[in-house]
């Protein structure tokens, strides 16, 4: 029998990639490409038809995910990290386009369904799904579903104000959790220590230019044993688990999974995420622990948790 297929389709700031799957299999990638993410909402439905038609296959759905606010509707309203991407109804443009349902959703949401129904969270129903790259996303699993708030917005700890002095946001506030623990975080973290004649071994490889060092100079030296990177990824630790804490707080989540970009260095990383966390949390002596995981599909996660977001209950 020929299966049934959804399509997601995970927009990022740079690339959107497409995967197409069976939603009885949903770890099993049954196709996938990916095309540049046009400058502006006006390109943004040609773009993903025509990935979707490179795919080769006639979906029964279709599924997006999108960094940024989505209300319940599928209209996007605004996403930090896409330029001229503003108040894009991308659902109702697709059925207009396609007719078959088409489901647009935050992506983080996508990420967490996709781990949740076939990666680390696995029979959970509390759980905190936060991914970390150039920014943070987050989708909250409660009750089994997702939490989606009054509007469709719930879900953006990225933007939680965690130094009202610090730097500027791409949202326009200042001092967001993002600034500090995703990617860019960790980028600017390092900079500020090699402008302070830091991070030689870091500086290295970013050619010599202390403004040069981004996040992944950083793990790579750590990685090579420097002293120095490892207390930048310390410092870049303490911030990610201020913020779990504060969340764990608020939400009691059984697991916390954790995926984007910086996955890659999880084993670097989430040792010093999981004893800050453990200091930083109210009651945790008393507390059960919550294990602080990464995520099992990797960077598919939201492209398969769209696909599968999209298929009709
Ligand atoms: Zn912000």
């Amino acid at each position: 029998m020929t299966p049934m297929i959804s399509i997601g389709l995970d927009v990022g700031g740079t690339k959107v990639l497409g995967v197409a799957v069976d939603p009885a299999q949903p770890d099993v990638v049954i196709a996938e490409g990916r095309v540049a993410t046009p400058d502006g909402g006006d390109g943004l439905v040609d773009t993903l038809l025509e990935l979707v038609g490179s795919l080769g296959l006639v979906p029964a759905s279709i599924g997006v995910g999108v960094p940024g606010l989505v209300d319940r509707e599928g209209t996007l309203h605004m996403g930090p990290h896409l330029r001229r991407m503003h108040d894009v109804p991308l659902a109702r443009l697709l059925v207009e386009r396609v007719g078959v349902p088409c489901v647009v959703d935050n992506d983080a949401n996508c990420h967490a369904v996709a781990e949740l129904m076939g990666g680390a969270a696995v029979g959970a129903t509390e759980a905190l799904m936060v991914t970390l790259g150039t920014g943070i996303g987050a989708g909250i699993i409660t009750g089994g579903a997702l939490l989606r708030g009054a509007n469709g917005f719930a879900g953006e700890p990225g933007h939680m104000i965690v130094d009202p002095n610090g730097p500027p946001c791409p949202c326009g506030k200042r001092g967001c959790w993002e600034r500090f623990a995703s990617g860019t975080g960790l980028g600017r973290l390092a900079r500020d220590a090699a402008s302070g004649g830091q991070l030689q071994a870091a500086v290295a490889l970013a050619g010599g230019d202390p403004e040069a060092v981004r996040g992944e100079h950083v793990t790579a030296s750590a990685r090579a044993g420097d002293g120095e990177s490892h207390a930048v990824l310390d410092a870049f630790a303490h911030w990610i688990a201020l913020g779990l804490a504060n969340l764990v707080n608020v939400l009691d989540p059984a697991i916390i999974v954790i995926g984007g970009g910086l996955v890659e260095a999880a084993d670097l990383v989430l040792p010093e995420v999981r004893s800050r966390f453990a200091a930083l949390v109210m009651a945790g002596e008393q507390r059960p622990l919550v294990p602080i995981v990464p995520a099992a599909l990797g960077d598919r996660a939201g492209a398969i948790g769209a696909a599968l977001l999209a298929v009709p209950a």
